[in-house]
């Protein structure tokens, strides 16, 4: 009969609905179990009673104690966020950390990613009106400063991962030094990794430390004897070694440089695995973790692996401190960070890859000890660690260029830079640099009062040298076009997909063998095709850029054209949410008219649209211009004459003939200082926006 067969369909309804809230419970019980496990619960009530007591607390705990997904919330319950929800605020210098531990906390209090919980980085909010636990990089804070300036929505602010001293975390103490002497009833947390409390506290006023012990286990320490050639090798090397002598399922740690280095090593562990297969007993899970990877992907490496395989987490110096890997037992450190430096003599910025700091090390080594006594394989000798690398890192503000800073510190009334209340005070000759290029790129007037193109550049969230291609793409009748450039450049170092020529001249410096990164080739991939038509047209990486996004546009965003063109389309998509949010402020401030694009002129409209482009990417990038050398194959930079190269990746690279002057996006040291985002100029339009700048230098006329 009917209720016959009713019967079976309804219990398995029911049985699945049990099993869903057995499952609920599961859950939240193993997450209530975890809070409870961390270091930082047995303090909750007394970390509670010092922030209500103390106007700035500096807290110190080892990495993984639960600061920075606890200490929110304990304030959170305890009633901080008041009858007018003030948000709490936790401020990281890394975009990557803010969203996963957003996820991560969203998960633990029940709530969906942008409710109650929620971040901010850059391009991408996920904040709602109901947001009161608000994760965010630092960067973002500084903006939030423009519009909030005595951080009135907030009623509690924690300034994470201060010990790492990065720029913005430097100046944001500072601000928060100022609101704190203005706001009697607001809160701010200083916490840090072991190093340097007492020079917060001392800053501070006196501002109490407050100390969580947390557990740690010996971890032994293994140098080589002999330096090695190619870290990227030896750690393969060391990986499986590990992986096939050693007993239990203990993740293993490995710590590079940036993305392109952990890709690589991604793959050649996937498939030397592949090779083995036979001869493994557990199978290896490889996990990378960078700050471009995407947030799905991130939260790979803290899924809990099963007892018959082994995890390999490929990271960055993000897994240094800010983000936790639970059950790692093995750290294998190559020694390195990628840097940004600036040089305020001569003026030049450039990435490159440098020895990391003891401290830094002794952190890496200290990821190994967390769940039990662990091994640490340094791919460097013990000489090298001695006398090599430095004790601490340097404070980014002593090395960074400072443009963009100041340019945000001048909007929001600081003018006496020299006075304010650095925690170290970067160099004068670094102010004035850095005045000098916002004066040049006309942000600021004679007196040094922001001007009406500076006061549009800071409403930009970009670097004031792309800031100003936009302020001026919109004088041009350009800014569709120009819009898309910068979103593009932005994501420029993922866009292209698979194996590719690239990837040679961004390797470290250890990687030996050829220091030709020509000598490696490819696929021609599409990514080529792009460039030998943009090079016809003498329009650079940047016009390629466009291209490419033009087309991507017309494919209606398809990830198949980006397969079929070897592009990645998780890059592509982003530029477009980059592109859609930069678009958005243009109109706002009334850049973007209602001009057409490239795309849509006939073929003599076209040219003069290019130059016009061309021209508005000159008017932000003339400090970064070089002439071609007698050689014809190298460049000199005009401002300090030093030799740099363009980059295999280029649409210029070996070009017939060579561009007599280009300028470029940034600067990659490798075996050679490599410009890369390169774009043919000419002279004259150095002559007509940048002729203080260039007035001492005298600029060739050139064709
Ligand atoms: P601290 O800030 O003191 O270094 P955290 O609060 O970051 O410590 O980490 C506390 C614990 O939470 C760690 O055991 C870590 O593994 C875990 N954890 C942090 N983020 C995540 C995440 N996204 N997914 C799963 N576990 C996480
Ligand atoms: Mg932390």
């Amino acid at each position: 009969s009917d209720g016959d067969d009713d019967e079976p369909e309804l219990t398995s309804e029911q049985r699945e609905l049990e099993e869903k809230i057995k499952a609920e419970e599961a859950r939240v019980r193993s997450i209530e179990e975890t809070r409870k496990s961390l270091p930082v619960y047995k303090y909750r009530d007394e970390l509670i009673a010092a922030v209500k007591k103390y106007p700035i607390l500096i807290v110190v705990g080892e990495t993984g104690s639960g600061k920075t997904t606890q200490l929110p919330q304990y304030l959170y319950e305890a009633g901080f966020s008041g009858k007018q929800k003030l948000k709490i605020g936790c401020t990281q210098p890394r975009r990557v950390a803010a969203t996963a531990v957003a996820s991560r906390v969203a998960d633990e209090v029940g709530t969906r990613l942008g409710d109650r919980v929620g971040y901010s980085v850059r391009f991408d909010d996920k904040t709602t009106d109901n947001t009161v636990i608000k994760y965010m990089t630092d960067g973002m804070l500084l903006r939030e400063f423009m519009s909030d300036p005595e951080l009135l929505s907030y009623s509690v602010m924690m300034v994470d991962e201060a010990h790492e001293r990065s720029l913005h975390t430097d100046i944001l103490l500072g601000l928060l030094k100022e609101v704190s002497a203005e706001r009697p009833d607001f809160r701010i947390l200083i916490s840090s990794a072991t190093m340097n409390a007492e020079k917060f506290s001392t800053y501070f006023d006196e501002a109490p430390i407050f100390n969580i012990p947390g557990r740690r286990f010996p971890v032994t320490i293994h140098y080589t004897l002999q330096p090695e050639a190619n870290y990227l090798h030896a750690a393969t090397t060391t990986v499986f070694q590990i992986h096939l002598s050693q007993k239990g399922p203990g993740g293993i740690l490995v710590f590079l440089t940036g993305q392109d280095e952990i890709e690589t090593m991604a793959e050649n562990l996937r498939s030397t695995c592949e090779r083995l297969s036979g001869q493994m007993d557990r199978e290896m899970i490889v996990c990378p973790i960078y700050a471009n990877l995407p947030s799905e992907k991130q939260q790979l490496i803290f899924a809990p692996t099963g007892k018959n395989s082994r995890k390999v987490v490929l990271a960055t110096n993000i897994a240094e401190t800010s983000l936790t890997i639970d059950g790692i037992s093995f750290v294998i450190d190559s020694g390195f960070v990628k840097e940004d430096r600036f040089s305020p003599t001569t003026g030049m910025q450039s990435l490159s890859v440098v020895p990391c700091s003891r401290a830094a090390a002794d952190q890496r080594a200290g990821r190994a000890g967390r769940t039990g006594p662990g091994k640490c394989f340094r791919l460097y000798t013990k000489w090298a660690f001695l006398h090599e690398m430095p004790e601490s890192p340097a404070p980014e503000i002593l090395r960074a260029n400072l443009a963009g800073v100041v340019l945000q510190m001048l909007s929001l009334g600081i003018t006496d830079l020299i006075h304010f209340d650095f925690l170290d005070p970067p160099s004068p000759e670094s102010l004035i640099k850095a005045l000098e290029q916002l004066y040049a790129l006309g942000a600021l007037n004679e007196k040094g009062e922001l001007t009406r193109v500076g006061r549009k550049m800071t409403d930009l969230p970009c670097d004031p040298m792309l800031a100003k291609c936009l302020v001026t793409a919109g004088d041009l009748g350009c800014c569709r076009d120009v819009v898309s450039i910068v979103a593009m450049l932005e994501e420029s170092g993922s866009i292209e997909g698979g194996r590719s020529k690239k990837k040679a001249a961004d390797n470290g410096p250890s990687n030996g063998g050829s220091s030709d990164p020509s000598a490696s080739s490819g696929n021609i991939s599409a990514m080529e095709k792009f460039r030998s038509r943009a090079k016809a047209r003498l329009g650079g990486d940047h016009l390629t850029l466009l291209e490419i996004w033009n087309q991507f546009v017309d494919s209606g965003f398809s990830p198949q054209w980006c397969r079929d063109n070897n592009l990645q389309y998780r890059a592509l998509n982003r530029a477009r949410s980059v592109r859609n949010q930069l678009e958005k402020l243009c109109e706002r401030l009334a850049l973007e008219s209602e001009e057409k694009g490239l795309d849509e002129l006939d073929e003599d409209d076209k040219d003069r649209m290019r130059v016009r482009i061309m021209k508005a990417i000159a008017s932000g990038f003339f400090a970064n211009a070089a002439k071609l050398g007698r050689s014809g194959d190298s460049y000199r930079t005009l401002k300090k004459n030093q030799t740099v190269w363009i980059h295999p990746s280029s649409a210029l690279f070996k070009m017939k003939p060579p561009p007599k002057m280009v300028i470029y996006n940034e600067l990659v040291l490798t075996s050679k200082e490599f410009m890369r985002n390169c774009m043919p100029i000419s002279a004259k339009w150095l002559e007509e926006y940048a002729p203080h700048y260039y007035k001492s230098t005298e600029p060739e006329r050139g064709s």
